[in-house]
């Protein structure tokens, strides 16, 4: 898996410092077979390389995730943003009806989700009207009636028996039917061919002159791969799109063309089809999408997990040194570290209760100051941090000087963490941590 690969990749780096660019090629190069497994574009897989590529350099290693998992993360974040971030609405017109046609090549699904979206539009209490605009095949408008009749959905279609009937007038006739029976939504169901052709896209394109869409769907088959990008050119040229669907989700394919599609026309996913029965659709989910593409759908899990039981477990530390008394330095520096991650250090000692009756002691400590602990603690040898008592004269003003600061600054700190610690180990005394005095007089 994509994730073996990774870590084979990458194990020469352990948890400190940053990805090296060599590293990152690495992983470059086997993200890039992942992508190319999962069927999406070549030049849609370059373009996205190279946006990774140049976020991952010099990227800081996270002491939670290891090297591979971390590049993982960053390819998730980023497939996620692609794919739309958050999941986009139906646009509804201001005067109804709405009008929502459906274009993509024959098969791809659109008379099951013209059904599908009707009744889901019904749960929600609109009244559709669907729309038989496919006159081509013998059968598309008796199989749109059966899809109608199974969504409990009103089909208008032409008289049967007039030969070949003209899909343009009957989209027109429908849209006045929609306004004098009340239906809010037409959902307008076209004809589609097995390649892309010219005739086909004409006809569209005048359905669309003709009824003014406020939505056109492309309607695309998840597995149809490689040829998702020249597929969506073709209609984005031909008819344009203000939205997309992905259909046979249910299926294994990998979900590239999802990426293809959105990449090259910019056009937002708005649901998935995945079955062929009328309840099998749901809003488009690009987190999901983006981790059946990388096909690790339980390495993202595991990434989450191992990020939250890091700080978890590093807390429990904290804690338990506190209480005992062996806080040194190092880890102090580590806690303020940890603190200044959540933002800036005055909106968490606002949320701290009893705050308001502490704000003398508080004043003076914001991000500056931490920024200037910071250095002195960094200017310390290991030593120093792990055993503050021997930090006598002349070390502080060695610290001084290799930190920018004044002695006097190093001594207020020094004496700081002194009283800190004293406090801490009283407080767990009273609080019955670590064994201490008992608070019971
Ligand atoms: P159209 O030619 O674009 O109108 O496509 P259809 O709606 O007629 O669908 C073509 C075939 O694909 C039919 O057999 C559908 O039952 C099937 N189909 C449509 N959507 C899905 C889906 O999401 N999953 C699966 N498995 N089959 C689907
Ligand atoms: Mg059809």
């Amino acid at each position: 898996t994509l994730s073996d690969r990774l870590t084979s990749a990458l194990q020469n780096l352990r948890g400190k410092g940053k990805l090296t660019d060599a590293d990152v090629d690495a992983t470059a190069r086997e993200i890039r077979i992942a992508l190319l497994e999962a069927d999406v574009a070549l030049p849609v897989v370059r373009t996205f390389i190279n946006q990774i590529k140049q976020r991952a350099k010099g990227a800081e290693v996270s002491q939670a995730l290891n090297p591979a998992q971390q590049v993982i993360k960053i390819v998730n974040e980023e497939l996620v943003g692609i794919l739309g971030g958050e999941t986009r609405r139906l646009n509804l017109a201001k005067n109804p009806p709405t009008v929502i046609m459906l274009a993509g090549l024959q098969g791809s699904g659109k008379t099951t989700l013209a059904g599908k979206l009707a009744m889901h539009l019904k749960k929600q209490g609109h009244a559709p009207l669907l729309v038989a605009c496919d006159l081509q095949r013998p059968n598309a408008v008796t199989q749109l009636q059966v899809v109608g009749e199974r969504a409990g959905v009103r089909v208008f279609a032409p008289e049967p028996g007039n030969g070949v009937g003209d899909p343009v007038a009957v989209a027109r006739d429908s849209v006045a039917e929609a306004r004098s029976a009340q239906h809010d939504v037409v959902i307008v169901d076209t004809a589609g061919r097995l390649g892309v052709d010219e005739e086909m896209m004409r006809q569209a394109a005048d359905i669309r002159d003709e009824v003014e869409p406020n939505e056109t769907l492309f309607v695309v088959d998840a597995m149809i791969g490689q040829d998702a990008v020249s597929t969506a050119e073709a209609f984005r040229d031909g008819v344009g799109f203000t939205g997309v669907v992905l259909t046979k989700l249910d299926g294994d394919a990998r979900g590239g063309a999802a990426l293809s599609v959105r990449e090259v026309t910019g056009a937002p996913i708005l649901y998935a089809s995945n079955g062929e029965k009328l309840e099998d659709f749901d809003a488009f989910h690009p987190d999901r999408m983006a981790s059946r593409i990388l096909g690790m759908g339980d390495m993202l899990t595991l990434i989450e997990q191992a990020e939250q039981a890091f700080d978890q477990e590093q807390a429990e530390q904290a804690a338990s040194k506190l209480s005992t008394g062996e806080m040194t330095l190092e880890d102090f520096l580590d806690q303020m570290l940890a603190v200044r991650k959540m933002g800036p250090i005055g909106n968490l000692l606002g949320m701290l209760p009893g705050a308001g009756q502490m704000k003398d002691q508080l004043a003076g400590i914001d991000d500056n100051y931490l920024d200037r602990l910071q250095a002195i603690i960094r200017g310390m040898t290991p030593e120093e941090r792990a055993n503050p008592k021997i930090i006598n004269g002349s070390r502080r003003s060695r610290i001084a000087n290799g930190s920018g600061v004044q002695v006097r600054e190093v001594n207020d700190l020094v004496n700081r963490f002194f009283e800190a610690r004293k406090m801490m180990q009283q407080m767990a005394g009273q609080f019955g941590m670590g064994g201490g005095k008992s608070a019971t007089k």
